[in-house]
Parts: C-alpha cells; sequence; structure tokens
C-alpha cells in the first residue's frame, strides 16, 4: 500500500517538532494529589517562534527554582513527588496562562506549546482524581505589587473579598465560580474560613512567616492596591467547572520569597509545611 505524501511530510513535521515541543512544555508525572504548573517562568526565546504583539510579556523571575524546592520539599515530607508543568518558553513568546488567541497569537508552534501544556495538566488532574479521588493544583507566579504578600487567588475578586463573612457563605453562586468549588463541599469548614479563617492557606503561611492576603491578617485588598485574583489555568484546570482537583493561583512577591535560594528555600518549607495540614483540615485525608 503507498502512503499518501502528505502523510509523510505530516510525519515529518510531527517528529522534528516533538522534542522542541518537550523543552518548551516540561512534564513530569508524579504520585502525590498535587498538581504544579509554572507558566511565567520560563526564559527561552527562540527566533523559529513569533513574538507576542500583545498583553504582559514580563516574566515571573525565579518561579522555577522555587518550584523546584516546592517539589524536593514535598519528597521529603510526604514520600511522593507532585505532577510537575513548566513552560520554559519566555512569556514573550507563549503565554499558558491566557485563552489560546492571546497566549499564542497564531504561531503554529506556540499554538502546539500551549495545547502540550493544558492537555499535560489537564492529564495529570485526571490522574490525580483517578488515583485519590481529589486534588489540589497550585499554578505559580511571581508579583511585583508594591504590598510584598503572597496573593492566593480563588476566582473571587478584590471588591467580594470586602464582602462579610456571612455575606459569602451566603453566596451559593459566588463559591460554585470559584476554583474551590469542589473543596468548599468537602471542607468542614465554611467557605470564608477557607479564604480567610485560621486554617486557610493564607493563614497557615502567615504562621509560618509569610504575610499573604487573603488571610487572618488580610482579608482584602487596600484601595487601588493589586491583586491577582486567579486567570487561566484555574480556571479551566480548577473544580469551578467539574473535576475534584481545586486550584489555587500562588502569586509570590520578589521580597523575601523570590529574591534569594535561601527566601526560596524558607518559603518550600513553609508551603510544603502548610499543605500537609491544609489536606488534613480540608481534604479530611493525609497527604501522601
Ligand atoms: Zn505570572
Amino acid at each position: 500500500m503507498r502512503i499518501p505524501f502528505f502523510l509523510f511530510v505530516f510525519a515529518a513535521a510531527l517528529q522534528a517538532q516533538t522534542p522542541e515541543l518537550e523543552t518548551y512544555i516540561e512534564v513530569r508525572t508524579g504520585t502525590l494529589p498535587i498538581v504544579l504548573t509554572v507558566p511565567h517562568g520560563g526564559t527561552l526565546k527562540p527566533e523559529s517562534l513569533l513574538a507576542r504583539r500583545y498583553g504582559v510579556t514580563g516574566i515571573d523571575s525565579n518561579t522555577i527554582p522555587l518550584s523546584e524546592m516546592i517539589i524536593e520539599e514535598l519528597a521529603a515530607r510526604y514520600g511522593g513527588k507532585p505532577h510537575v508543568i513548566i513552560s520554559r518558553l519566555s512569556r514573550s513568546k507563549l503565554d499558558p496562562n491566557r485563552d489560546l488567541e492571546e497566549a499564542a497569537q497564531g504561531d503554529p508552534t506556540a499554538i502546539a506549546a500551549w495545547h502540550r501544556f493544558h492537555d499535560s495538566t489537564q492529564k495529570a488532574c485526571n490522574a490525580v482524581m483517578k488515583k485519590s479521588g481529589m486534588g489540589l493544583l497550585l499554578d505559580i507566579h511571581g508579583h511585583r505589587h508594591l504590598d510584598q504578600r503572597v496573593e492566593l487567588g480563588y476566582l473571587v475578586k478584590a471588591e467580594v473579598l470586602k464582602h462579610s463573612d456571612a455575606e459569602l457563605n451566603a453566596d451559593a453562586a459566588l463559591i460554585a465560580s470559584t476554583s474551590i468549588r469542589d473543596l468548599d463541599k468537602r471542607s468542614p469548614q465554611s467557605f470564608a474560613q477557607l479564604l480567610r479563617g485560621p486554617q486557610s492557606l493564607g493563614a497557615l503561611l502567615e504562621f509560618r512567616g509569610f504575610r499573604c492576603m487573603p488571610s487572618g491578617s488580610k482579608s482584602n485588598p487596600a484601595f487601588l492596591a493589586g491583586y491577582f485574583s486567579g486567570a487561566y489555568d484555574v480556571t479551566a484546570h480548577g473544580s469551578s467547572k467539574s473535576g475534584t482537583v481545586s486550584a489555587i493561583q500562588v502569586e509570590c512577591p520578589w521580597n523575601n520569597v523570590r529574591d534569594t535560594p535561601e527566601n526560596q528555600r524558607r518559603f518550600a518549607i513553609a508551603l510544603a509545611d502548610s499543605l500537609g495540614v491544609y489536606f488534613e483540615v480540608h481534604f479530611g485525608r493525609k497527604l501522601k
């Protein structure tokens, strides 16, 4: 049987593309019910990819080494590794934390890389659901807002965080639209407590020396202060639409978190310790 010529061309293109896609989007399979996505730490700027013409292009410096330490600290405590998806491409070439059009802006290789990032992330979430029934995705970022706190994004906008705990807890439509919709159903604590109670992720990190928002000490951002409430990754892969993997966008400040290897390590230790408590309190199971 003759194989049509176009299939040869297609196969050759695929072969040529696959190794570089694996370099651009690094995927590691894990065993813990945790998925780490790192969309903005990459520095590769291959000339074969078009530069993005609009949107944010600045990278989240040091989020890749920070994530490597988080992976190490999780492994040291819980006897397994998280699933990991890292974009090694500079944000000037691909922004995985946006819809496809803004992310890749028409470049065929960037489009393929975006698909690899999100297909791999969804596969990781599916593997977590199959093995553990539930899990948590952390989308690791860096911000340069004046208030140098760790910003935790659950798809709850800054102006909504100004509502009282009672108002938040009564807003079923709001809760159902967040990236922790499924976790809210599992946790014995209220939705407001999940966001800023004494055992919220923000409070657990503050107890270990890192100021956060939202948290017990800061329930909502100051007037005109920046705050990232979560974007494409936690919307696409969190539990707002379906599934039992909830997602949190973790925006790390530069000062005291990303700036030096020592501070990166301190934060990785605090986050790994906090997640153990968080799983027991809210997921009702040990992290392992
Ligand atoms: Zn970012």
